[in-house]
């Protein structure tokens, strides 16, 4: 595996890659990686010749209030684990190498970005799509892979890539869960033991809208008033409970093609997301 620090260092690895007539699937992570994130190198190396992950814990998508400072940093063990994985290259910029002291350049998907998860956390998703489109640049992919849990950043790069005309495949890949069903996050980490168990109520609650919406209820009240009825079943505290268009994050009122019920929640005081897409084929 190369490990590279600098855009240059970066570009000539994807060079040589190319030279050997590779295409390059591409993974962008903010490190602490689980299950999840691997489940994306292993889509990639599955599905293109040379896989590339970049590691950046991005400042410009945090919000003034958020954890930036004490986001989970472990960038010895990631390294063990992507090599495990037979990853090819590996980057990880400083802030420095990928923003202007005084950045005036930013990409702002509007209206995407203030819906759902945009609309509680605002600049949240200028940030993502501006340090996206700056690795595009940079590692150039072919293919890039996202996974489904943040189901609105998904949406916001898909627009992104068609509206900038990247020549980048975006693919979406399944959420990947601990055995009781809670999503794989780097932020579970922060959650005590207790909070642990109560956390499990977000993935159960979805399941049981799930199964509401096999049995025929296909309403978008119903379908919310039963993942709500779930939730207050344990101490947590509920953001939204959205259902949407998967594409424009536009709300749906009765479920006919495939659509997004996504929950954000706090666990004391960690906030955790959780979604599935109703009516998939
Ligand atoms: P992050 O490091 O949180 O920015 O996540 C990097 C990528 O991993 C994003 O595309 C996430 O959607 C994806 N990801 C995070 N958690 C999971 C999970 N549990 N299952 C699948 N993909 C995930």
């Amino acid at each position: 595996m190369k490990t590279t620090k600098t855009i240059d260092e970066v570009r000539r690895a994807v060079r040589h890659s190319r030279a050997r007539g590779e295409d390059i699937g591409f993974v962008p992570t903010m490190g602490a990686l689980h299950e999840g994130h691997l489940s994306l190198v292993r889509a990639a190396k599955h599905r293109c010749r040379a896989a590339v992950v970049s590691i950046f814990v991005n400042p410009a998508q945090f919000g003034p209030n958020e954890d930036f400072s004490k986001y989970p940093r472990t960038l010895e063990k990631d390294t063990e684990q992507l090599a495990r994985e037979g990853l090819d290259i590996l980057f990880t910029p400083s802030t420095d190498e990928m923003y202007e002291p005084s950045p005036a350049v930013w990409v702002d998907v509007a209206g995407l970005s203030d819906r759902n998860e945009g609309r509680v956390r605002p600049g949240h998703f200028r940030g993502v799509a501006t340090v996206v489109a700056k690795l595009f640049n940079v590692v150039q992919p072919d293919v890039a892979f996202f996974g489904q849990k943040d189901a609105a950043q998904l949406a916001v790069i898909r627009r992104m890539v068609r509206e900038l005309r990247y020549p980048v495949e975006v693919v979406g890949c399944p959420i990947v869960r601990e055995a009781d069903g809670l999503a794989m996050s780097s932020r579970n980490v922060y959650l005590s033991a207790e909070e642990r168990k109560q956390a499990a109520v977000l993935s159960r609650a979805l399941r049981l809208a799930e199964e509401a919406f096999r049995r025929g209820a296909t309403d978008a009240n119903t379908l919310t008033t039963t993942v709500r009825q779930e939730l207050s079943t344990e101490t947590v505290s509920v953001d939204y409970v959205e259902v949407l268009d998967p594409a424009t994050l536009l709300p749906v009122d009765d479920v006919k093609s495939p659509t997004l019920l996504a929950i954000a929640a706090r666990v004391g005081s960690t906030r955790l997301l959780d979604n599935v897409v109703l009516g998939e084929q």
